[in-house]
This record gives C-alpha cells, sequence and structure tokens, in this order.
C-alpha cells in the first residue's frame, strides 16, 4: 500500500502504535513530531527516515539537530515546525496523535493542506468540532477516526449513510480503574492509582480522563461532531470488557456493532487503509476465552466529570472548550501531585460557571475560552 504519512506525535502511545502499523504495512513516512523525547525520536528517525522531524521543544530539537548531524533528515522546533510537518507536500495522510488542544492549529493546516486527517487527538474536536467539521467540508478533506469507539462507530455506519436511519450512537465505557467504586473511596486515590487502567495502556493524560471518566463525556462531544448528532441521540454504556467497540442503533431496532481485541493498531490501520483492509500487527480476538460480556449503566453522581461533559455537549458553542481547557489544566495538577483526585471535577466545574459561553465561535474565541478556562481552574 503506497502511502506517505505524517504523525504528529510519533513518541507518544498511538504514535507508537501507528508506526508499528507503518512497519507492517510497508507504508513511508514524511514527517515525524514530538515534544521532547529525543531519544526516541532519534530511533524512529534512523529506522523510518523521514524527510523532516519536529521537537516543540526548543532545546530538544537543538539536541536532536546534533544526534542527527549524519543524517539528511531536516530538524525544526516549536509550534511553526509542527504546522510545517502538518502540511508537508510529500505526505497524502495525517495522523494527529499530539495529546490535547495544541492539535487544533495543525488540524486546521493539515485539512486545508488536503491532507487525509487520522484523527486521533480528540480535545480538537472537542475544542472546535463545528470550525474543523466546516474546514473539511469546504476542502473536501477526509476525517477518519482512530478514537477506538469512533472507528467502530465509522464502521457501524458504513454502507448506512443516511443518518436518518439512525436511532443513535452507542459508545462503549470501560468503567475506567476505579469502577463500582463510592465518592468516599475516591477522596484517597493517587496518581498511581488512577494511572493503572484495566483494558489499555495510554498516555497519561488520557489514562487519568478514563478514571474520571471525562474521556467517555470528551467522545460523546467528538461522536456528536464526527456524525453530525445532537447529544440526545449519543448514548453509553458500561462494558467491562472492552471488546464492543461502540454499536449503532437503528430506526427499526437493529444494533450493529465491532467487536476486536483492546488493541488500537486496529482502529489506527483502518484508518489509514479505508476503504480497504488488509492483514496487519493487531490481535485477533479470540471470542471462545474471552468470557461474557456484560453491559451497565455509568454512574453520573460519582463520575461527576462525565455529567459535566454531558452538560457541555448540550450547552454547545466554546463549552466544549471550556471544558477541555478546565480539564487539561486540572489533570496537569493532579500528575504534578498539586490536586487531589476528585479535585479535577471541583475545578472543571469551577471553570464552566466562571467562563461564558459564546455560540457558533470563531477560533479566536475558541482560544480565549480554552484560556479563561485554564485560568479559572486553577
Ligand atoms: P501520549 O502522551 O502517549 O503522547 C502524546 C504525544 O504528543 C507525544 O509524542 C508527545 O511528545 C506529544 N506532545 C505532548 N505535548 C505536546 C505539546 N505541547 N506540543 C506538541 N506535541 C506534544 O498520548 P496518547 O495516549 O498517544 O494520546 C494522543 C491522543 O490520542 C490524545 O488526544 C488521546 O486522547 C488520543 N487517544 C489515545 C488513545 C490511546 O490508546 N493512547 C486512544 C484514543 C485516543
Ligand atoms: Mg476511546
Amino acid at each position: 500500500m503506497s502511502k506517505r504519512i505524517t504523525i504528529l506525535g510519533s513518541t507518544g502511545s498511538i504514535g507508537r502504535q501507528s508506526l508499528d502499523v507503518i512497519e507492517h504495512c510497508a507504508m513511508e513516512v514524511a514527517a515525524l513530531t514530538a515534544h521532547s523525547s529525543v531519544e526516541l525520536m532519534e530511533k524512529q528517525a534512523r529506522q523510518f527516515h523521514p524527510e523532516l522531524v519536529v521537537m516543540t521543544d526548543e532545546k530538544a530539537a537543538a539536541d536532536l539537530k546534533v544526534r542527527l548531524a549524519d543524517t539528511d533528515v531536516n530538524v525544526l522546533s516549536g509550534m511553526e515546525g509542527l504546522l510545517e510537518a502538518a502540511v508537508i507536500p510529500s505526505a497524502d495522510t495525517v495522523i494527529t496523535a499530539v495529546v490535547g488542544m495544541v492539535g487544533l492549529r495543525p488540524t486546521l493546516a493539515a485539512i486545508k493542506a488536503g491532507k487525509r486527517i487520522c484523527l486521533a487527538n480528540k480535545e480538537t474536536l472537542v475544542c472546535a468540532g463545528e470550525l474543523v467539521m466546516a474546514a473539511a467540508k469546504r476542502e473536501k478533506a477526509v476525517i477518519l477516526p482512530v478514537d477506538s469507539e469512533h472507528s467502530a462507530l465509522f464502521q457501524s455506519l458504513e454502507g448506512n449513510k443516511d443518518r436518518g436511519e439512525v436511532k443513535r450512537l452507542i459508545l462503549t465505557c470501560s468503567g475506567g480503574p476505579f469502577y463500582g467504586k463510592t465518592r468516599k473511596e475516591l477522596e484517597n486515590m493517587t496518581r498511581e492509582d488512577a494511572l493503572r487502567h484495566p483494558n489499555w495502556s495510554m498516555g497519561a493524560k488520557i489514562t487519568i480522563d478514563s478514571a474520571t471518566l471525562m474521556n467517555k463525556g470528551l467522545e460523546v462531544i467528538e461522536a456528536m461532531h464526527l456524525y453530525d448528532m445532537p447529544p440526545e441521540k449519543v448514548s453509553i454504556v458500561v462494558h467491562r470488557e472492552s471488546i464492543i467497540h461502540s454499536l449503532v442503533e437503528y430506526c427499526d431496532n437493529a444494533m450493529i456493532a465491532q467487536l476486536g481485541a483492546p488493541d488500537m493498531r486496529l482502529p489506527i490501520q483502518y484508518a489509514l487503509t479505508w476503504p480497504k483492509r488488509v492483514p496487519g500487527p493487531s490481535n485477533p480476538l479470540d471470542l471462545w476465552n474471552c468470557g461474557p460480556l456484560t453491559f451497565g449503566t455509568p454512574d453520573l453522581d460519582t463520575f461527576k466529570c462525565l455529567a459535566l461533559a454531558l452538560e457541555a455537549a448540550k450547552t454547545g458553542g466554546t463549552a466544549g472548550a471550556i471544558l477541555n481547557g478546565a480539564n487539561e489544566a486540572a489533570v496537569a495538577q493532579f500528575l504534578a501531585g498539586k490536586i487531589r483526585f476528585l479535585e479535577i471535577a471541583d475545578r472543571v466545574e469551577k471553570a464552566m460557571a466562571a467562563v461564558p459561553v459564546v455560540q457558533t465561535p470563531t477560533l479566536e474565541d475558541v482560544l480565549a475560552a480554552d484560556q479563561a478556562a485554564r485560568e479559572a481552574a486553577l
């Protein structure tokens, strides 16, 4: 399969798994970016021979330049470098695998440059879904989901493009490491407790989001934008086993689902190869030994972050940017050991109350809402 790919965030969990798929499927790499992991980036550059590598951290970029002096790889730095990688002419596809709303501008740039977008960076859609989807429509850019639930929805919607036949989208939710716990029990949960996810191994930020269930709330907003659905047509079902990756319920009550082993390489690969399917590195699902599948209702009282995200989904406008900005700031504080687990939701709630919502926002409105929410959360 001849494809040339740029990965924004190649040293992260999604980035590394993307390179595994690229190697297996004999695709080529045009550009790679990361924030500060110089050692791993040097290794990736020597293995995949990109034309360009970018370290957004200036010091890391200077270090990498020295390390790669014997190669013809171009090294750039900062947000300008990230934007350059997003639009590099030799790439046809961009995987957006950076964490956080820092991915917004490069995603918009890649859309404008006519790239296929394999979107992992959900914060971008949560903050500016209307702007991103409108830009994609204008530029006729294809956005393919990498998030496992959204890939499952995409696959379950295929052949049924008429959204009028869809009764609702149903996102599955593992429940995270604190499933079944009371608020009292959550009071003293540490960073290490929260970083222990039962089914998936992911970056630190999304792992904390999975513990608070904020991740599922962000995914509801992501699904609304990707599939043009109102919030009342997106439901959540707790499914501890992470075997069914999400479902579509149609108007005749048929439910179509996608199943697979919990392995992100499958949705990453399908975003890259769609509309084709090819053999790849992901693990097969052993249905005969995976045990019973269970389904339940999420606990919105204990996991307040999810309730707040559903509220933001209903409000629309810059509510998503406010929710996300406050959450990014609060999660960073929790990871730094500065606030307690339950305070993450408190900070988000405070920011949502303090920052006014703008409907039909411009990019400037979104950036301002993000900034105000971060300040309000701290
Ligand atoms: P990660 O923390 O493992 O990796 C993040 C990548 O972004 C790294 O390459 C890092 O160098 C880069 N980065 C970090 N801060 C940056 C900054 N300020 N500027 C530029 N680059 C920066 O994260 P991840 O788990 O791979 O998640 C990446 C994205 O994919 C997130 O939006 C996440 O929600 C989404 N996602 C992840 C998974 C998963 O299984 N990990 C699943 C679904 C969706
Ligand atoms: Mg997901």
